[in-house]
Protein backbone atom coordinates (compact mmCIF):
# COMPACT_ATOMS: atom_id res chain seq x y z
CA UNK A 1 0.00 0.00 0.00
CA UNK A 2 2.78 2.42 1.23
CA UNK A 3 4.71 1.15 -2.45
CA UNK A 4 1.54 2.16 -4.07
CA UNK A 5 1.01 5.55 -2.62
CA UNK A 6 5.17 5.99 -3.25
CA UNK A 7 4.83 5.29 -6.84
CA UNK A 8 1.48 7.54 -7.52
CA UNK A 9 3.16 10.27 -5.84
CA UNK A 10 6.45 10.02 -7.64
CA UNK A 11 4.18 9.17 -10.99
CA UNK A 12 2.33 12.73 -10.27
CA UNK A 13 5.93 14.34 -9.14
CA UNK A 14 6.98 13.09 -13.14
CA UNK A 15 3.58 14.63 -14.54
CA UNK A 16 4.65 18.07 -12.55
CA UNK A 17 8.18 18.43 -14.14
CA UNK A 18 7.78 17.15 -17.37
CA UNK A 19 4.39 20.11 -17.67
CA UNK A 20 6.51 22.62 -16.28
CA UNK A 21 7.14 25.57 -18.76
CA UNK A 22 10.78 26.10 -16.96
CA UNK A 23 13.72 23.39 -17.95
CA UNK A 24 14.45 21.07 -15.10
CA UNK A 25 18.11 19.25 -15.23
CA UNK A 26 19.20 17.35 -12.20
CA UNK A 27 22.77 16.37 -12.15
CA UNK A 28 25.74 15.29 -9.60
CA UNK A 29 27.88 17.42 -7.83
CA UNK A 30 30.71 16.74 -10.90
CA UNK A 31 28.40 18.13 -13.37
CA UNK A 32 26.94 14.86 -14.97
CA UNK A 33 23.07 15.30 -16.07
CA UNK A 34 20.90 13.15 -14.41
CA UNK A 35 17.68 14.25 -15.36
CA UNK A 36 16.39 16.33 -18.24
CA UNK A 37 12.28 17.65 -18.56
CA UNK A 38 10.44 18.58 -21.75
CA UNK A 39 11.17 21.85 -21.69
CA UNK A 40 14.73 21.36 -21.35
CA UNK A 41 14.65 19.43 -24.28
CA UNK A 42 12.56 22.80 -25.97
CA UNK A 43 14.89 25.05 -24.65
CA UNK A 44 18.16 23.72 -25.22
CA UNK A 45 17.52 21.72 -28.11
CA UNK A 46 18.99 18.31 -27.16
CA UNK A 47 16.89 14.95 -26.80
CA UNK A 48 16.55 13.48 -23.08
CA UNK A 49 18.58 10.64 -24.29
CA UNK A 50 21.36 12.91 -25.27
CA UNK A 51 21.71 14.60 -22.57
CA UNK A 52 21.49 12.31 -20.33
CA UNK A 53 25.20 11.32 -18.55
CA UNK A 54 26.99 14.54 -20.77
CA UNK A 55 28.25 17.18 -18.72
CA UNK A 56 26.32 20.66 -18.15
CA UNK A 57 28.98 22.55 -19.38
CA UNK A 58 28.00 21.80 -22.86
CA UNK A 59 25.41 24.33 -22.14
CA UNK A 60 27.87 27.07 -20.61
CA UNK A 61 29.43 29.12 -23.50
CA UNK A 62 33.02 29.34 -23.33
CA UNK A 63 33.81 32.52 -21.63
CA UNK A 64 31.27 31.63 -18.81
CA UNK A 65 32.12 28.55 -18.10
CA UNK A 66 33.95 29.83 -14.65
CA UNK A 67 30.46 29.98 -13.73
CA UNK A 68 30.02 26.45 -12.80
CA UNK A 69 32.64 26.65 -10.51
CA UNK A 70 31.56 29.34 -8.30
CA UNK A 71 27.71 27.58 -8.52
CA UNK A 72 29.46 24.05 -7.17
CA UNK A 73 31.34 25.87 -4.66
CA UNK A 74 27.55 27.48 -3.15
CA UNK A 75 26.12 24.12 -3.28
CA UNK A 76 29.12 22.47 -1.32
CA UNK A 77 28.23 24.64 1.22
CA UNK A 78 24.68 23.81 0.65
CA UNK A 79 23.45 26.94 -0.57
CA UNK A 80 20.72 27.51 -3.13
CA UNK A 81 21.28 30.18 -6.07
CA UNK A 82 18.32 32.01 -6.92
CA UNK A 83 17.24 33.98 -10.30
CA UNK A 84 20.45 34.26 -11.39
CA UNK A 85 20.68 36.13 -14.57
CA UNK A 86 23.09 34.04 -17.19
CA UNK A 87 23.35 32.90 -21.15
CA UNK A 88 23.50 29.31 -21.43
CA UNK A 89 23.34 27.69 -25.31
CA UNK A 90 21.59 25.89 -27.22
CA UNK A 91 22.56 22.95 -29.75
CA UNK A 92 22.27 25.10 -32.50
CA UNK A 93 24.86 26.99 -30.43
CA UNK A 94 22.25 30.06 -30.19
CA UNK A 95 22.42 31.95 -26.95
CA UNK A 96 19.98 32.29 -24.59
CA UNK A 97 18.98 34.03 -21.62
CA UNK A 98 18.03 32.39 -18.82
CA UNK A 99 17.18 32.96 -14.63
CA UNK A 100 18.51 29.86 -13.01
CA UNK A 101 17.12 28.81 -9.84
CA UNK A 102 19.77 25.86 -8.30
CA UNK A 103 19.13 23.95 -5.33
CA UNK A 104 21.67 21.30 -3.67
CA UNK A 105 20.07 17.48 -3.45
CA UNK A 106 20.85 15.63 -0.88
CA UNK A 107 20.99 11.98 0.37
CA UNK A 108 19.67 10.84 3.34
CA UNK A 109 22.09 11.40 5.33
CA UNK A 110 21.79 14.94 4.53
CA UNK A 111 24.83 15.06 2.54
CA UNK A 112 24.96 17.45 -0.70
CA UNK A 113 25.42 14.67 -3.88
CA UNK A 114 23.64 16.83 -6.71
CA UNK A 115 21.46 19.68 -7.88
CA UNK A 116 17.99 20.65 -9.63
CA UNK A 117 18.25 23.23 -11.90
CA UNK A 118 15.24 25.31 -12.94
CA UNK A 119 15.60 27.43 -15.91
CA UNK A 120 13.42 29.82 -17.18
CA UNK A 121 13.66 31.35 -20.43
CA UNK A 122 13.79 35.23 -20.32
CA UNK A 123 15.40 35.96 -23.70
CA UNK A 124 12.07 38.16 -24.93
CA UNK A 125 12.27 40.24 -21.15
CA UNK A 126 16.13 40.84 -21.98
CA UNK A 127 15.01 41.98 -25.43
CA UNK A 128 12.49 44.20 -24.11
CA UNK A 129 14.78 45.53 -21.30
CA UNK A 130 17.49 45.88 -24.56
CA UNK A 131 15.20 47.55 -26.61
CA UNK A 132 14.20 49.73 -23.66
CA UNK A 133 17.45 50.58 -22.56
CA UNK A 134 17.86 51.36 -26.26
CA UNK A 135 14.86 53.75 -26.46
CA UNK A 136 16.44 55.28 -23.33
CA UNK A 137 19.74 55.84 -25.06
CA UNK A 138 18.32 57.48 -27.95
CA UNK A 139 15.85 59.47 -25.89
CA UNK A 140 18.90 60.81 -24.04
CA UNK A 141 20.92 61.74 -27.03
CA UNK A 142 17.89 63.32 -28.96
CA UNK A 143 17.82 65.34 -25.60
CA UNK A 144 21.32 66.04 -25.99
CA UNK A 145 21.20 67.10 -29.54
CA UNK A 146 18.07 69.26 -28.96
CA UNK A 147 19.93 71.28 -26.10
CA UNK A 148 23.01 71.50 -28.46
CA UNK A 149 21.30 73.13 -31.30
CA UNK A 150 18.24 74.77 -29.84
CA UNK A 151 19.94 78.61 -28.90
CA UNK A 152 22.19 78.31 -32.04
CA UNK A 153 21.60 80.33 -34.51
CA UNK A 154 24.37 80.01 -36.67
CA UNK A 155 23.33 77.34 -39.52
CA UNK A 156 26.71 75.87 -40.35
CA UNK A 157 27.07 75.08 -36.34
CA UNK A 158 23.57 73.59 -36.50
CA UNK A 159 24.15 71.26 -39.62
CA UNK A 160 27.85 69.92 -37.77
CA UNK A 161 26.51 69.23 -34.58
CA UNK A 162 23.50 67.35 -36.29
CA UNK A 163 26.14 65.49 -38.51
CA UNK A 164 28.64 64.43 -35.93
CA UNK A 165 26.03 63.37 -33.32
CA UNK A 166 24.11 61.16 -35.61
CA UNK A 167 26.69 60.10 -37.41
CA UNK A 168 28.39 58.45 -34.28
CA UNK A 169 25.12 57.13 -32.86
CA UNK A 170 23.95 55.18 -36.20
CA UNK A 171 27.58 53.79 -36.31
CA UNK A 172 28.32 55.59 -39.44
CA UNK A 173 31.98 55.82 -40.60
CA UNK A 174 30.82 59.12 -42.24
CA UNK A 175 27.62 61.55 -42.85
CA UNK A 176 26.81 64.63 -44.61
CA UNK A 177 24.74 66.94 -44.24
CA UNK A 178 23.38 68.75 -47.47
CA UNK A 179 21.42 71.70 -47.56
CA UNK A 180 20.10 74.26 -49.43
CA UNK A 181 20.17 78.25 -48.28
CA UNK A 182 19.00 81.20 -49.32
CA UNK A 183 21.57 84.08 -48.93
CA UNK A 184 20.14 87.93 -48.44
CA UNK A 185 19.89 88.59 -51.99
CA UNK A 186 17.03 85.37 -52.43
CA UNK A 187 19.94 83.66 -54.11
CA UNK A 188 20.29 79.73 -53.03
CA UNK A 189 23.23 77.98 -52.28
CA UNK A 190 24.42 74.87 -50.95
CA UNK A 191 25.98 74.32 -47.37
CA UNK A 192 27.48 71.01 -46.45
CA UNK A 193 29.24 69.38 -43.29
CA UNK A 194 30.71 66.43 -43.09
CA UNK A 195 31.50 64.20 -39.99
CA UNK A 196 34.02 60.86 -40.55
CA UNK A 197 35.54 62.38 -43.49
CA UNK A 198 37.97 65.34 -44.61
CA UNK A 199 36.30 68.48 -46.82
CA UNK A 200 38.94 66.81 -49.47
CA UNK A 201 36.94 63.61 -49.44
CA UNK A 202 33.71 65.22 -50.72
CA UNK A 203 35.13 68.71 -52.49
CA UNK A 204 36.18 67.39 -55.69
CA UNK A 205 32.85 65.69 -56.21
CA UNK A 206 30.38 68.02 -55.26
CA UNK A 207 27.15 68.43 -54.75
CA UNK A 208 25.19 65.12 -54.47
CA UNK A 209 24.09 64.83 -58.02
CA UNK A 210 20.37 64.04 -58.36
CA UNK A 211 20.90 60.06 -59.20
CA UNK A 212 18.11 57.97 -58.52
CA UNK A 213 19.97 56.89 -55.17
CA UNK A 214 19.99 60.89 -54.12
CA UNK A 215 17.00 62.14 -55.74
CA UNK A 216 14.55 60.00 -53.04
CA UNK A 217 15.75 62.15 -50.12
CA UNK A 218 15.67 64.96 -51.92
CA UNK A 219 12.29 64.69 -53.05
CA UNK A 220 11.71 64.18 -49.78
CA UNK A 221 10.34 60.27 -50.45
CA UNK A 222 11.20 59.77 -46.62
CA UNK A 223 13.78 57.26 -45.18
CA UNK A 224 15.83 55.18 -47.11
CA UNK A 225 17.93 52.28 -45.84
CA UNK A 226 19.87 49.77 -47.63
CA UNK A 227 22.51 47.17 -46.46
CA UNK A 228 23.99 47.11 -49.22
CA UNK A 229 23.86 50.52 -51.79
CA UNK A 230 25.90 48.88 -54.79
CA UNK A 231 23.08 46.09 -54.99
CA UNK A 232 20.21 48.46 -55.13
CA UNK A 233 18.33 48.52 -58.46
CA UNK A 234 18.73 52.74 -58.49
CA UNK A 235 22.60 51.86 -58.23
CA UNK A 236 24.54 52.51 -60.84
CA UNK A 237 21.87 54.11 -63.26
CA UNK A 238 23.26 57.65 -63.81
CA UNK A 239 26.05 58.62 -66.16
CA UNK A 240 28.54 59.44 -65.94
CA UNK A 241 30.12 57.14 -63.26
CA UNK A 242 27.61 54.24 -62.76
CA UNK A 243 27.87 54.26 -59.40
CA UNK A 244 30.48 55.97 -57.23
CA UNK A 245 33.44 58.03 -59.17
CA UNK A 246 36.51 57.15 -58.37
CA UNK A 247 38.08 58.31 -54.65
CA UNK A 248 34.67 58.35 -53.57
CA UNK A 249 34.72 57.11 -50.08
CA UNK A 250 33.68 53.11 -50.20
CA UNK A 251 29.80 53.19 -48.90
CA UNK A 252 28.39 50.11 -48.47
CA UNK A 253 25.42 50.23 -45.89
CA UNK A 254 23.80 53.37 -47.09
CA UNK A 255 21.10 55.60 -44.90
CA UNK A 256 19.49 58.87 -45.55
CA UNK A 257 16.65 60.73 -44.68
CA UNK A 258 14.96 64.24 -46.01
CA UNK A 259 15.06 67.30 -43.78
CA UNK A 260 11.47 68.75 -44.57
CA UNK A 261 11.03 72.47 -43.60
CA UNK A 262 8.21 73.14 -41.34
CA UNK A 263 6.59 74.80 -44.48
CA UNK A 264 6.69 71.32 -46.00
CA UNK A 265 10.03 71.80 -48.36
CA UNK A 266 13.00 69.61 -48.85
CA UNK A 267 15.40 71.79 -47.55
CA UNK A 268 18.15 69.35 -47.53
CA UNK A 269 19.19 65.85 -46.15
CA UNK A 270 21.04 63.53 -43.93
CA UNK A 271 23.50 61.07 -45.65
CA UNK A 272 25.58 58.03 -43.89
CA UNK A 273 27.42 55.31 -45.33
CA UNK A 274 29.36 52.67 -43.98
CA UNK A 275 32.21 50.62 -45.97
CA UNK A 276 30.50 47.62 -44.45
CA UNK A 277 27.22 45.68 -45.36
CA UNK A 278 24.12 45.47 -42.66
CA UNK A 279 25.38 48.42 -40.66
CA UNK A 280 22.57 50.38 -40.14
CA UNK A 281 19.54 49.23 -38.47
CA UNK A 282 15.79 49.24 -38.21
CA UNK A 283 15.94 51.05 -34.68
CA UNK A 284 18.09 54.15 -36.38
CA UNK A 285 15.15 54.92 -38.63
CA UNK A 286 12.96 56.86 -36.00
CA UNK A 287 15.53 58.12 -34.14
CA UNK A 288 16.89 60.04 -37.55
CA UNK A 289 13.94 60.70 -38.31
CA UNK A 290 13.59 62.60 -34.89
CA UNK A 291 16.56 64.27 -35.18
CA UNK A 292 15.96 65.14 -38.61
CA UNK A 293 13.11 66.90 -38.26
CA UNK A 294 14.67 68.84 -34.82
CA UNK A 295 17.07 69.65 -37.21
CA UNK A 296 14.49 71.24 -39.55
CA UNK A 297 12.54 73.11 -36.91
CA UNK A 298 16.03 74.92 -35.44
CA UNK A 299 17.40 75.40 -38.95
CA UNK A 300 13.87 77.28 -39.56
CA UNK A 301 14.44 78.92 -36.44
CA UNK A 302 17.94 79.86 -37.39
CA UNK A 303 16.89 80.77 -40.51
CA UNK A 304 13.54 83.32 -39.46
CA UNK A 305 16.22 84.69 -37.05
CA UNK A 306 18.41 85.76 -39.62
CA UNK A 307 15.73 87.32 -41.99
CA UNK A 308 14.74 89.16 -38.91
CA UNK A 309 18.35 90.73 -38.19
CA UNK A 310 18.42 91.78 -42.00
CA UNK A 311 15.39 93.51 -41.94
CA UNK A 312 16.33 95.08 -38.94
CA UNK A 313 19.80 96.01 -40.23
CA UNK A 314 17.94 97.57 -43.54
CA UNK A 315 15.33 99.52 -41.63
CA UNK A 316 18.33 100.60 -39.46
CA UNK A 317 19.87 101.93 -43.22
CA UNK A 318 16.26 102.91 -44.01
CA UNK A 319 16.51 105.32 -41.21
CA UNK A 320 19.72 106.78 -41.21
CA UNK A 321 19.65 107.16 -45.58
CA UNK A 322 16.08 108.93 -44.67
CA UNK A 323 17.25 110.94 -42.25
CA UNK A 324 19.93 112.11 -44.37
CA UNK A 325 17.46 112.70 -47.50
CA UNK A 326 15.85 114.69 -45.06
CA UNK A 327 18.16 116.63 -43.86
CA UNK A 328 19.40 117.41 -47.37
CA UNK A 329 16.72 119.45 -48.63
CA UNK A 330 16.30 121.88 -45.31
CA UNK A 331 20.23 122.20 -45.38
CA UNK A 332 19.38 123.54 -48.50
CA UNK A 333 16.88 125.87 -47.69
CA UNK A 334 18.54 126.87 -45.07
CA UNK A 335 21.86 128.50 -47.28
CA UNK A 336 19.51 130.27 -49.45
CA UNK A 337 17.24 131.90 -46.53
CA UNK A 338 20.71 133.01 -44.67
CA UNK A 339 21.59 133.92 -48.21
CA UNK A 340 17.93 135.94 -48.86
CA UNK A 341 18.75 137.32 -45.78
CA UNK A 342 21.80 139.08 -46.69
CA UNK A 343 21.10 139.75 -49.76
CA UNK A 344 17.55 140.44 -50.54
CA UNK A 345 17.86 141.49 -54.06
CA UNK A 346 18.55 137.76 -54.52
CA UNK A 347 15.15 136.63 -52.88
CA UNK A 348 13.52 136.43 -56.28
CA UNK A 349 16.30 134.47 -57.78
CA UNK A 350 16.47 132.09 -54.69
CA UNK A 351 12.58 131.40 -54.37
CA UNK A 352 12.49 128.75 -56.82
CA UNK A 353 15.36 127.20 -55.49
CA UNK A 354 13.48 126.91 -52.54
CA UNK A 355 9.94 125.89 -53.99
CA UNK A 356 12.34 122.54 -55.65
CA UNK A 357 13.60 121.60 -52.01
CA UNK A 358 10.06 122.51 -50.30
CA UNK A 359 8.83 119.99 -52.97
CA UNK A 360 11.51 117.63 -52.62
CA UNK A 361 11.11 117.57 -48.76
CA UNK A 362 7.15 117.48 -49.42
CA UNK A 363 7.65 114.73 -51.90
CA UNK A 364 9.84 112.53 -49.04
CA UNK A 365 7.32 112.35 -46.35
CA UNK A 366 4.28 112.14 -48.50
CA UNK A 367 5.94 109.00 -49.66
CA UNK A 368 6.73 108.22 -46.07
CA UNK A 369 3.13 108.40 -45.18
CA UNK A 370 1.85 106.05 -47.88
CA UNK A 371 4.62 103.77 -46.42
CA UNK A 372 2.63 103.89 -43.01
CA UNK A 373 -0.51 104.03 -44.58
CA UNK A 374 0.03 101.09 -46.86
CA UNK A 375 1.38 98.98 -43.99
CA UNK A 376 -1.39 99.40 -41.81
CA UNK A 377 -3.46 98.08 -44.86
CA UNK A 378 -4.95 101.55 -44.92
CA UNK A 379 -4.36 102.56 -48.44
CA UNK A 380 -7.49 104.19 -49.20
CA UNK A 381 -8.50 105.18 -52.72
CA UNK A 382 -11.12 107.80 -53.40
CA UNK A 383 -12.96 106.65 -56.69
CA UNK A 384 -14.02 109.35 -59.00
CA UNK A 385 -14.46 110.36 -62.93
CA UNK A 386 -11.57 111.57 -63.96
CA UNK A 387 -10.33 112.77 -67.59
CA UNK A 388 -6.97 110.52 -68.64
CA UNK A 389 -5.94 113.28 -71.00
CA UNK A 390 -5.83 115.17 -67.90
CA UNK A 391 -4.08 113.38 -65.35
CA UNK A 392 -1.34 112.29 -68.08
CA UNK A 393 -0.77 116.49 -69.11
CA UNK A 394 -0.60 117.38 -65.47
CA UNK A 395 2.06 114.64 -64.77
CA UNK A 396 3.86 115.32 -67.49
CA UNK A 397 3.76 119.47 -66.23
CA UNK A 398 5.24 118.57 -62.74
CA UNK A 399 8.04 116.48 -63.93
CA UNK A 400 8.77 119.11 -66.95
CA UNK A 401 8.94 121.80 -63.91
CA UNK A 402 11.68 120.44 -62.25
CA UNK A 403 14.16 118.79 -65.45
CA UNK A 404 14.03 121.15 -67.85
CA UNK A 405 16.85 119.21 -69.40
CA UNK A 406 15.00 116.51 -70.61
CA UNK A 407 12.60 116.11 -73.55
CA UNK A 408 9.20 115.15 -72.08
CA UNK A 409 7.38 113.72 -75.55
CA UNK A 410 3.60 112.04 -74.80
CA UNK A 411 1.11 110.27 -77.12
CA UNK A 412 -1.98 110.15 -75.93
CA UNK A 413 -5.33 108.27 -77.84
CA UNK A 414 -7.07 110.56 -79.76
CA UNK A 415 -10.26 110.93 -77.59
CA UNK A 416 -10.00 111.44 -74.72
CA UNK A 417 -12.05 109.26 -72.24
CA UNK A 418 -13.37 109.47 -68.26
CA UNK A 419 -11.98 106.69 -66.34
CA UNK A 420 -12.87 105.74 -62.80
CA UNK A 421 -10.12 105.50 -60.64
CA UNK A 422 -8.50 107.31 -58.15
CA UNK A 423 -6.99 110.15 -60.40
CA UNK A 424 -5.13 111.83 -57.76
CA UNK A 425 -2.88 108.69 -56.94
CA UNK A 426 -3.00 107.23 -60.80
CA UNK A 427 -1.03 110.29 -61.06
CA UNK A 428 1.53 110.40 -58.66
CA UNK A 429 2.38 106.57 -60.11
CA UNK A 430 2.73 108.80 -63.60
CA UNK A 431 4.89 111.57 -61.63
CA UNK A 432 6.91 108.50 -60.36
CA UNK A 433 7.62 106.36 -63.21
CA UNK A 434 8.49 109.67 -65.33
CA UNK A 435 10.64 111.24 -62.79
CA UNK A 436 12.63 108.02 -62.25
CA UNK A 437 12.61 107.91 -66.40
CA UNK A 438 14.03 111.81 -65.64
CA UNK A 439 16.30 110.53 -62.79
CA UNK A 440 18.36 107.68 -64.71
CA UNK A 441 18.83 108.92 -68.12
CA UNK A 442 21.20 111.86 -68.72
CA UNK A 443 19.91 115.05 -69.26
CA UNK A 444 19.05 115.76 -73.70
CA UNK A 445 17.63 112.57 -73.67
CA UNK A 446 14.06 112.30 -74.75
CA UNK A 447 11.00 110.51 -72.23
CA UNK A 448 8.36 109.32 -73.89
CA UNK A 449 4.99 108.63 -72.18
CA UNK A 450 2.45 106.34 -74.24
CA UNK A 451 -0.88 105.53 -73.64
CA UNK A 452 -4.29 103.59 -74.83
CA UNK A 453 -6.94 102.10 -74.38
CA UNK A 454 -8.34 98.99 -75.44
CA UNK A 455 -11.12 96.56 -74.32
CA UNK A 456 -11.38 97.15 -70.53
CA UNK A 457 -8.08 98.70 -69.96
CA UNK A 458 -5.98 101.17 -69.86
CA UNK A 459 -1.96 101.35 -70.35
CA UNK A 460 0.54 103.75 -69.79
CA UNK A 461 4.01 103.31 -70.52
CA UNK A 462 7.10 105.10 -69.89
CA UNK A 463 10.13 104.45 -72.18
CA UNK A 464 13.48 106.58 -71.42
CA UNK A 465 17.05 105.90 -72.77
CA UNK A 466 18.70 105.68 -69.51
CA UNK A 467 21.33 103.33 -67.98
CA UNK A 468 18.65 100.64 -68.19
CA UNK A 469 18.02 97.61 -65.22
CA UNK A 470 20.06 94.29 -65.11
CA UNK A 471 18.15 90.89 -65.48
CA UNK A 472 19.11 90.07 -62.09
CA UNK A 473 17.30 93.31 -60.57
CA UNK A 474 14.47 93.17 -62.21
CA UNK A 475 12.67 91.10 -59.68
CA UNK A 476 13.77 93.57 -57.12
CA UNK A 477 12.99 96.75 -57.60
CA UNK A 478 9.41 97.25 -56.97
CA UNK A 479 10.02 95.85 -53.23
CA UNK A 480 10.27 98.57 -50.24
CA UNK A 481 14.02 100.41 -49.74
CA UNK A 482 15.11 98.33 -52.76
CA UNK A 483 17.69 100.63 -54.71
CA UNK A 484 20.17 99.69 -57.51
CA UNK A 485 23.64 100.45 -55.73
CA UNK A 486 25.84 98.75 -58.83
CA UNK A 487 27.33 101.13 -60.98
CA UNK A 488 24.68 103.93 -60.44
CA UNK A 489 25.36 107.39 -60.41
CA UNK A 490 24.52 109.11 -57.03
CA UNK A 491 20.86 109.92 -57.23
CA UNK A 492 17.98 110.49 -54.54
CA UNK A 493 15.32 108.39 -53.35
CA UNK A 494 14.17 106.33 -50.99
CA UNK A 495 13.44 103.49 -52.97
CA UNK A 496 10.10 103.79 -52.09
CA UNK A 497 8.61 105.04 -55.45
CA UNK A 498 7.78 101.40 -57.11
CA UNK A 499 6.98 99.89 -54.39
CA UNK A 500 3.96 102.34 -53.86
CA UNK A 501 3.11 102.62 -57.22
CA UNK A 502 2.84 99.07 -57.49
CA UNK A 503 0.80 98.69 -54.20
CA UNK A 504 -1.29 101.75 -56.06
CA UNK A 505 -1.99 99.82 -59.19
CA UNK A 506 -2.64 96.95 -57.41
CA UNK A 507 -4.85 98.26 -55.28
CA UNK A 508 -6.86 99.17 -58.56
CA UNK A 509 -6.71 95.32 -59.54
CA UNK A 510 -3.94 96.77 -62.50
CA UNK A 511 -0.56 95.77 -63.08
CA UNK A 512 3.08 97.21 -63.23
CA UNK A 513 5.92 95.87 -64.87
CA UNK A 514 9.51 97.24 -65.94
CA UNK A 515 11.12 95.80 -69.44
CA UNK A 516 14.99 96.86 -70.39
CA UNK A 517 18.31 96.07 -71.27
CA UNK A 518 21.54 97.32 -69.20
CA UNK A 519 22.69 100.31 -70.25
CA UNK A 520 19.73 100.84 -73.07
CA UNK A 521 17.16 102.40 -71.31
CA UNK A 522 13.56 101.44 -69.62
CA UNK A 523 10.33 100.61 -70.27
CA UNK A 524 8.07 100.73 -67.21
CA UNK A 525 4.46 99.88 -68.07
CA UNK A 526 1.24 100.00 -65.75
CA UNK A 527 -2.26 98.73 -66.89
CA UNK A 528 -5.85 98.95 -65.00
CA UNK A 529 -8.83 97.89 -65.76
CA UNK A 530 -11.61 100.91 -65.41
CA UNK A 531 -14.54 101.50 -66.35
CA UNK A 532 -14.60 104.21 -68.63
CA UNK A 533 -16.79 106.23 -71.07
CA UNK A 534 -16.21 109.00 -74.04
CA UNK A 535 -15.59 112.37 -72.58
CA UNK A 536 -18.54 114.53 -73.61
CA UNK A 537 -17.88 116.48 -76.71
P1 LIG B 1 14.11 105.51 -55.86
O1 LIG B 1 13.92 106.05 -57.26
O2 LIG B 1 13.62 106.40 -54.80
O3 LIG B 1 15.45 104.97 -55.62
P2 LIG B 1 12.14 103.54 -56.74
O4 LIG B 1 11.38 102.54 -55.97
O5 LIG B 1 11.37 104.53 -57.57
O6 LIG B 1 13.11 104.25 -55.73
O7 LIG B 1 13.12 102.75 -57.71
C1 LIG B 1 13.88 101.70 -57.19
C2 LIG B 1 15.17 101.52 -57.97
O8 LIG B 1 14.85 101.01 -59.28
C3 LIG B 1 15.93 102.80 -58.23
O9 LIG B 1 16.77 103.14 -57.16
C4 LIG B 1 16.72 102.45 -59.48
O10 LIG B 1 17.86 101.72 -59.10
C5 LIG B 1 15.78 101.50 -60.24
N1 LIG B 1 15.02 102.23 -61.29
C6 LIG B 1 13.77 102.72 -61.21
N2 LIG B 1 13.40 103.30 -62.36
C7 LIG B 1 14.44 103.18 -63.20
C8 LIG B 1 14.69 103.59 -64.58
N3 LIG B 1 13.77 104.22 -65.31
N4 LIG B 1 15.89 103.28 -65.12
C9 LIG B 1 16.83 102.61 -64.39
N5 LIG B 1 16.66 102.22 -63.11
C10 LIG B 1 15.48 102.50 -62.52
Amino acid sequence: MIQEDMEQRRMILAAIIDSSEDAIISKSLDGIIVSWNRSAERMFGYPEAEALGKHISMLIPADRQAEEDMIVANLRAGKRIEHFQTIRVNKAGEEIHISLTISPIRNQAGVVVGASKIARDITEQKRAEEALTRHNRHMEAINVISKAIAGEIDEEKILQRVTDDSTKLVGAAFGAFFYNKTDTKGESYLLFTLSGAPMEAFEKFGMPRNTAVFSKTFKGEGLYRSDDITKDPNYGKNKPYHGMPEGHLPVVSYLAVPVIAPSGGVTGGLFFGHPEKGKFLAEHEGLLQTISSIAAVTLNKAKLYGEVQALNAKKDEFISFASHELKTPLTTIKGYLQLAEKMPDLTTEVMPKINKQVNRLSAIIGDLLDISKIQAGALALNYAPASLHLIIRESIETVKAFSPGHFLEFELPIRDVQIFVDGQKIGQVIINLLANAVKFSKSGSTVLLKSIYYGDFIRVSVHDQGIGIADKEMGKIFSRFYRIEEGKQKTEGLGLGLYISKEIIEAHHGYIWAESELGKGAVFTLEIPVEYKNMPA
